[in-house]
Order: structure tokens, then sequence, then C-alpha cells
């Protein structure tokens, strides 16, 4: 089935004229910076990449999950995962809790500097003592007559340090059932008792900043609450989906291009009198993995096609971001094999592929906990 109409394919082609021209001849040098510049969101911004899903009232295009999901295939093949990354925190990871919960006064607030690209989004739920536990963070924040008052620590956070808008979870309540004492705000940077207290330093994903933040006395007002008082554990089992949703749909893009790039090496590299193509033991590695990735690929494409129609997803989507980051880090291995000694230069593609994918089979819900889901999915409820 074609998921993608011709206003995609359209769109497909400026995004990817866009890596091409803009992205492309800049990774490096973002790589080695560890961040991407500022103007990139805006440059984007004004084409319209970042607003894709948001309502044109606030200054998006009203379009579908189909087009961001181009967005993330495209943004994926520019040859730095962090890059990618950094762009789909900000457009699909963290920004649509706002669209999907927020009251209308916080969307004429927030969505339209989110769209330009002026305002840089960043999701803040993992703690340095919780991460797979969601029900169990320990951020707090106390209600009083002016508002909340927010205390401490996240940390591993995506747009971290250039972030402007924090999409934060924090205990509200410390009675009843734990899976309802959770709730999420919104926090200003330059918000009094808001800190950045380290840069991390990463295996890979070097363009995409990642973050300590500490949050001491951080007040803000009943505003800055989003969604419902307590409900926040569900409002992130809900909105993930689309994260996990987004990895895996990241992970099949660079794969691929990891998988071509690794058919282009094996036609021409030529060893013992011929090239490696012609050796059976890698053809037929290079069959498996495409065909991983295509499976992968369908599997990704299923559980969207529920998530759009707004149909229960969450078995589909843990399924595709369990197989499809599995499958791009086999794809990594391999490629890296492939390449021989060169796989292991940082002047190679798939060499930045392999440390940068690396890192979705951990992040947006381990696979540990994707079988968990599924696990729980078919064998407790039914
Ligand atoms: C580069 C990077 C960027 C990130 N970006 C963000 C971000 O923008 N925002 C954000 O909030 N978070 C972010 N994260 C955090 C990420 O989502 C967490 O690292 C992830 O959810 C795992 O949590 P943890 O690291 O605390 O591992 P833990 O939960 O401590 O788990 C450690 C290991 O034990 C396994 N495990 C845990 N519990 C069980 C169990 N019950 N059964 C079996 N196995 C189990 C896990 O699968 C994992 O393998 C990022 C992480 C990285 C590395």
């Amino acid at each position: 089935m074609d998921f993608f109409r011709e206003e995609h394919e359209l769109f497909r082609q400026n995004i990817r004229r866009f890596v091409q021209e803009e992205i492309v001849p800049n990774v490096d040098e973002w790589e080695t910076n560890g961040e991407i510049p500022r103007n990139l969101f805006r440059q984007m911004g004004e084409l319209g990449f970042l607003g894709i899903e948001f309502d044109t009232e606030y200054g998006g295009s009203g379009a579908d999950l189909w087009m961001s999901i181009v967005l993330a295939e495209e943004m994926a093949m520019c040859r730095a995962g962090g890059v990618a990354f950094s762009v789909v925190v900000h457009t699909d990871m963290s920004s649509p809790w706002l669209s999907n919960l927020g009251t209308t006064q916080q969307k004429k607030r927030f969505i339209p500097d989110i769209v330009q690209g002026t305002k840089v989004c960043a999701l803040a739920i993992t703690e340095p003592n919780v991460g797979s536990d969601m029900a169990a963070y320990q951020t707090t924040a106390q209600k009083d007559d002016s508002g909340w008052l927010i205390n401490g620590t996240k940390t591993f956070i995506t747009n971290g340090v250039y972030g402007d808008l924090y999409f934060v979870s924090a205990r509200t309540n410390n009675t009843g059932p734990i899976h309802k004492q959770l709730s999420q705000f919104i926090v200003e940077k330059g918000t009094p008792g808001l800190t950045v207290s380290r840069k991390l330093d990463k295996t890979g994903m070097w363009s995409s900043d990642t973050a300590e933040l500490v949050f001491q006395d951080v007040r803000v007002t009943s505003d800055n609450l989003i969604g419902e008082e307590n409900k926040g554990f569900y409002q992130l089992a809900a909105g993930l989906q689309r994260e996990r949703l987004l990895s895996a749909i990241l992970s099949v893009s660079a794969a691929s291009q990891a998988l071509n790039d690794s058919v282009r090496y094996l036609n021409q590299r030529e060893t013992f009198g011929d090239v490696l193509s012609k050796r059976q033991s890698l053809r037929h590695r290079v069959a498996n993995l495409a065909t991983e990735l295509e499976a992968a690929r369908q599997l990704n494409y299923s559980a969207a096609s529920k998530l759009s129609l707004g149909k229960d997803c969450i078995k589909e989507v843990s399924m595709a971001k369990l197989f499809s980051t599995e499958a791009a880090n086999r794809v990594a291995y391999e490629a890296v094999q492939f390449h021989g000694g060169y796989g292991y230069m940082r002047e190679t593609p798939v060499e930045r592929f392999s440390r940068d994918y690396r890192l979705w089979t951990i992040a947006a819900g381990t696979s540990e906990m994707m079988r968990e889901i599924i696990s729980k999915k078919i064998l407790d409820e039914n």
C-alpha cells in the first residue's frame, strides 16, 4: 500500500534539495562543534519545515503525519544522525504536546515561535536516577497560590543547552496510584532557577547537544501546566508513540543509506582478483539486511497508519521501534565490516552512522522496555 500522495513526494523533493544544499556540506563542521547553528532552525522555519502538522491558525501547514514522516526520512539522510535528531526533537518529540494538549492561549503564545524556528524545543523527562521507569520520576512541582515551584534534575536532554522551551515532567502528587502523580509543564529558558549544569559528551550524535538541567525553585504560573494535573503519565504514554515511531523511521532511512553505501563499496573494492560483491557470503548478508529493512519499513508504515487515524497503536509502535532500531544496528555492524579498515575510519560515512544510530535502541524507550510493552499487550491483556 502506498501511503504517500503527490504532495508528499513534492515535499520530499523540497526537503531533499535543502538537505543536500544546506546541510550535507556543513555536517562535518557541526559535528566538530557539537551543535547545529540556530540559523538552521530559522531557515527551516521560513521554508515551512517546522510546522508541518500545526494548525494554520498558528502558522503551521495543517498537514498530516505522512508529511512529518517524509521530513524525518529525508533529514536522516544528511549523514549526521545528530542533525536529524535535534530537528525531530523540536518538531515531533516535544512540541506536539502543545498542539495535542495545550490551551488556545498556550498555543497562541508558543506555537508561532516554534514554527518559525525562533525558539527551539526540548523534551525533559529523563533524570539521573530514573529513565525507563516513567512513574518514578523524582522532580517535583509544588502548587501554591501563584502557580508551581519546580525542583529536580533532568539529564540526557537533547537540545538542552540551546533549547528555549523545555517540556518537563514533574511529580505533582505523592499519594494515590503512582500513575496519577505526574504532570507536564512548559518552562522557558531564562526562568530564574533553571540552569544547564553540564553539556554531556557522547559516543555519537555529536551535532545534537545533550545537557543536564537543574531546576532549583523554578517558579512557573498555572498557564505553564500542559494538559491535566496528575495526568502526565498517561499524556506521556500517549505522546511517546509519536517519538518512538519517528525514531524507527529515522533508523530505517539512515540504515538504508548505509546499506547503499556498502553496496557501492562492495561493487568497487577488489580482493583476490574480483570485486567483493561477487562473494556469496557477502551477497547473502546484503540480501538479509535489505530484507530486514524492508520489513522494518512496512512495520513502521503500518504503525504510522494506525497512529495517523488516532487508533490504539501502542503494541504496533513498540514493535516498529524495537525491530527498526535493532535492524539498523545490525546494518551498522555489517556496514562497518563490509568496508574493512575503512569502515573504522572517521572519513567513512558508515563509521558515523554506526556510532549515531547505536543510540536508538536506548533513547525514546529501550529495546527491553519495548519488549516489556509488547509482551504485556500479548500475554496480559488477552
Ligand atoms: C544521546 C541521548 C539523548 C537523549 N535525549 C533525551 C531527551 O531529549 N529527553 C529525555 O527526556 N531523555 C533523553 N534521553 C534519555 C533516554 O530516553 C534514556 O536514556 C532511556 O529512556 C533509558 O533510560 P536510562 O538511561 O535511565 O536507563 P535505565 O532505565 O536505567 O535502564 C538501564 C538498562 O536496564 C534495562 N532495564 C531497565 N529496567 C528494566 C526491566 N524492568 N527489565 C529489563 N531491563 C530493564 C534498560 O532497558 C537498559 O538497558 C536521551 C539519551 C541519550 C543517550
